[in-house]
């Protein structure tokens, strides 16, 4: 049996960006499994990281973290994925105060590349996936660049997705070239709906609403897996 394992930034990630083709995947008989680096509580959150909870209109006593990981089971129910959450905060936690910050660069007292590599590289030995996905970064979050550095830091193989909404909201077509294009079909599409649905406190500010989602699904024709640039001497991609 075949191996998928995705490794997810964030509790929706994962499902957001490549959910029709992990689906197929489930339904062709792989086994799919979602490894999220992210997933970690605060016991109480203050100041922006709060802020993002509020503003998903949660009140300050709800265990953010926690509802979060349960959508992320219901999602993964869908396809019949198995759901890994490491303890890693995210970037609200960890210094990035204003949103501004999560789109910028790294801090430099943000420790997290090592530990995030090691952490990867035991569940890569331990899942030891046939096919393995990450993030490409599109829309440059933080903790999306953190696990696309960490990923490539193992040194194992793996494909990049295309960040999902960040993709919709991109100016120009990511350099990294295509190495795999997925058409999606109508069941993908239901699924990755599904799945991307379970995501409940996350919708109404990524999409506004089910419907809008629903709409955003149903223009995707496919997903595409890209492959890191090779660098030239300078640094610059060639
Ligand atoms: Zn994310």
């Amino acid at each position: 049996m075949t191996h998928v394992v995705a490794i997810s930034p964030h509790l929706d990630d994962a499902a957001f960006s490549v959910g029709g083709y992990l689906a197929a995947r489930a339904r062709a008989g792989d086994r799919v499994t979602i490894v999220t680096c992210f997933t970690d509580n605060v016991a109480r959150p203050t100041g922006f990281a709060l802020a993002c909870q509020l503003d998903k209109g949660l009140p300050a006593d709800v265990d953010y973290m926690e509802l979060r990981r349960s959508e992320d089971r219901d999602a993964c129910a869908v396809i019949g994925a198995e759901a890994i959450h490491l303890p890693f905060l995210e970037a609200p936690h960890r210094g990035y105060a204003c949103a501004p910050a999560l789109f910028a660069d790294r801090r430099s007292d943000d420790g997290l590349l090592a530990p995030l590599t090691v952490a990867l590289g035991e569940q890569i030995d331990r899942l030891a996936p046939d096919r393995l996905l990450g993030p490409l970064a599109v829309g440059d979050h933080v903790d999306h660049w953190l696990v696309r550095d960490a990923l490539a830091a193992t040194g194992a193989d793996h494909l990049l997705w295309e960040d999902w909404p960040y993709l919709r909201r991109a100016m120009a077509a990511p350099d990294e070239p295509v190495r795999l294009r997925y058409a999606l079909s109508e069941q993908d599409r239901a699924e990755r709906l599904a799945m991307c649905a379970a995501y409940i406190s996350q919708l109404p500010f990524q999409f506004g609403s089910t419907e809008n989602l629903q709409k955003a699904i149903d223009e995707l024709k496919e997903e595409r897996l890209r492959s890191t640039a090779p660098r030239g001497p300078d640094g610059a991609t060639g």
